[in-house]
This record gives C-alpha cells, sequence and structure tokens, in this order.
C-alpha cells in the first residue's frame, strides 16, 4: 500500500460556460461530501474558473484547475490564457500535454514543458498527460512514446520542483471512444511511467508521483481501475459532466 493520495480530476473539455459550471457546482457539492482520504479537482474551460472557484468556495476539498496555457509569460497571443492569470482567477492545478492539445493544437514535447515550467512559476500544479496512439501501442513503440514524453518535461523541469509533478497515463485510444485500458494495461503503463520518472529525478521522487488514469472512467469501471497496480487516481472526460456520475467516480473505495 503506497501513501499516495488519490486524485480524482475532472477534464471538462469545451464544455460548461459559467452558467452550467454554477448549476453544476450546486448540485456537486449537495451530492459529494468531503472526503478526508483524497483530493478533487476539476478543470473547467478558461472563462469558467472564476465561476467554479467561487461556487465552491468554502469546500477546500474541491480544487480548481485549468485546462491549458500559453507557454509564455504574457504577450500578443490572441485567444490564449498565461499560467499567471490561472492563477489569479484561483486555480491551483492544470493539465499539460492533453492529448487533443497534442492534435488539435500541435502542442509539441518542448511546448508542452516549457507549460509545465510556466504552471510551476505561478505556483499551479502541473499534471503531465501521457500517452500512446493506437498505432504507437500497435508497432509495440509503448514504453518509447511514454519515455520520449516524459524526457521532455523532465529534462526541463528543475530536479527539486519535480515533485510538484502529477502525471496522467491516457491512452489516446481510449480517450472519449468508450473503450477502456485493462487494469494490466494500465498497471504496466504507469510502472514504466514511474521508471522513466526515477530514472530522472531517483526514487523517492517517483515513488512518491501520482500518476492518474484517463480514457473513458466512469461509475461501472472506476473499482476496477482503483484497483489497478500504480493507478493513484483518474482523469476524467465525459462521465465527468454529470454531477451524480461524477460523485460516484469520486467516492470510489
Ligand atoms: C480526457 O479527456 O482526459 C478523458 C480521459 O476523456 P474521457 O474520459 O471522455 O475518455
Amino acid at each position: 500500500m503506497s501513501d499516495r493520495r488519490p486524485l480524482f480530476a475532472a477534464n471538462w473539455k469545451m464544455y460548461k460556460g459559467p452558467t452550467e459550471t454554477l448549476e453544476f457546482a450546486r448540485r456537486f457539492v449537495e451530492q459529494y461530501a468531503p472526503h478526508e482520504d483524497r483530493d478533487v479537482l476539476i478543470c473547467p474551460p478558461s472563462i469558467s474558473l472564476v465561476a467554479l472557484v467561487e461556487a465552491f468556495g468554502s469546500r477546500a476539498d474541491l480544487g480548481v484547475g485549468v485546462q491549458d496555457i500559453h507557454q509564455e509569460v504574457e504577450g500578443a497571443h490572441t485567444g490564449s490564457i498565461s499560467a499567471g492569470m490561472a492563477a489569479d482567477a484561483g486555480a491551483t492545478w492544470g493539465l499539460a500535454g492533453h492529448s487533443e492539445r497534442r492534435r488539435e493544437f500541435g502542442d509539441t514535447d518542448s511546448m508542452v514543458a516549457h507549460k509545465v515550467v510556466r504552471l510551476l512559476e505561478a505556483d499551479l500544479r502541473p499534471i503531465v498527460c501521457v500517452g500512446e496512439t493506437l498505432d504507437e501501442r500497435e508497432a509495440g513503440d509503448l514504453h518509447a512514446v511514454l519515455a520520449r514524453q516524459i524526457a521532455g518535461v523532465l529534462d526541463v523541469v528543475e530536479l527539486g520542483q519535480a515533485s510538484r509533478l502529477c502525471y496522467a497515463y491516457e491512452p489516446v485510444w481510449a480517450i472519449g471512444t468508450g473503450l477502456t485500458a485493462e487494469p494490466s494495461d494500465a498497471a504496466e503503463a504507469h510502472a514504466i511511467i514511474r521508471a522513466e520518472i526515477a530514472g530522472h529525478t531517483g526514487e523517492g521522487t517517483a515513488t512518491a508521483a501520482i500518476i492518474l488514469y484517463g480514457g473513458s472512467v466512469k461509475p461501472s469501471n472506476i473499482e476496477k481501475l482503483m484497483a489497478a497496480e500504480g493507478v493513484d487516481g483518474v482523469l476524467v472526460g465525459g462521465a465527468s459532466l454529470d454531477p451524480g456520475s461524477f460523485s460516484q467516480i469520486c467516492s470510489a473505495a
């Protein structure tokens, strides 16, 4: 049994403006009672950050994160927001390297690394998303892809800051597809990720690192995924949009 504190994180993607966010929060806080043994976090669209922070109010057990930030501190980058702005809005966590950002917006390993550095500078806890496509998996490249994505970040982050990082293993073929990795697949990938982290930072940081699983997590599969070796929590897309279903997921044993 590890001492790692489970983390249940939601990624709302491009769903829920401020009004829907307030309605979700009202219902979620009714349904989800604080659990002392875990962290819960929601990453809404950035336009809804302030609404969610205010709606969660005194619920210190509920965190708010930003889905993406620009890799620079500020500048002429129309439509983007910075890590500092997200922190100012009340976020305390930030995703970096989600596969949808990598695929749709061309985020490279280097951009992801710089985003992680910006998040750390703004005192936000980064969740670094890594994972292979189906083609990469079928070509036997799982280990190489995860190693490259982890190295991209840990080669740039200062060693003293590496313990602030969380990771999410998100096989691209399981995101939004209804396909879920088997617990044994998740365990294998999480072991690879932990070993790669250890190679860069040493065993202590790797053993303490929170590594989430993401990809079609829902109330019906949460228990078996959480039981998989090395799975410290989940990053949930579709099933986090409904307060009842996310509350069930966050309450998993
Ligand atoms: C995600 O976007 O991070 C994700 C895991 O989505 P879904 O749960 O919908 O597969």
